[in-house]
């Protein structure tokens, strides 16, 4: 896995079937300008459209690995009390840390960076 920056858009309406008005928000993640635009021009058409910010985030890309490089699958269920999958917080986000429990081989993902400070 990796972190990969995208862009996170909030569109706010006007929440007409309230007898109080209140906003209803939604919230979508998209990765391209192309995609912003496209969500932002159908939102515009609707006549309760309120406003829409747009700020940028990082989320977790990929697949997460199932088993360690000597071959033994990773037991994401199983023991909690053993859990071979930790999160270890971190400056570009964090990393789950996990350990194989057949060679004890420590794997951490998404990798850790020159300027990670977990
Ligand atoms: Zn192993
Ligand atoms: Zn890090």
């Amino acid at each position: 896995m990796e972190w990969v920056r995208c862009w996170r858009v909030t569109v706010e309406f006007r929440d007409e079937l309230m007898s109080s008005p209140r906003t209803r928000r939604y919230q979508r993640e998209v990765s391209t300008a192309e995609e912003i635009r496209a969500l932002i021009d159908r939102a515009r058409k609707h006549p309760h459209f309120i406003r829409h910010t747009e700020e940028s985030v990082r989320v977790l890309d990929g697949k997460e690995p199932t088993d360690c490089p000597c071959g033994a699958q990773y037991n994401m269920i199983g023991d909690p009390g053993r859990g071979v999958r930790r999160w270890r917080p971190c400056t570009c986000g964090g990393h789950f840390v996990y350990t194989c429990q057949a060679c004890r081989l420590v794997v951490v993902d998404p990798s850790v960076l020159f300027d990670c400070h977990g």
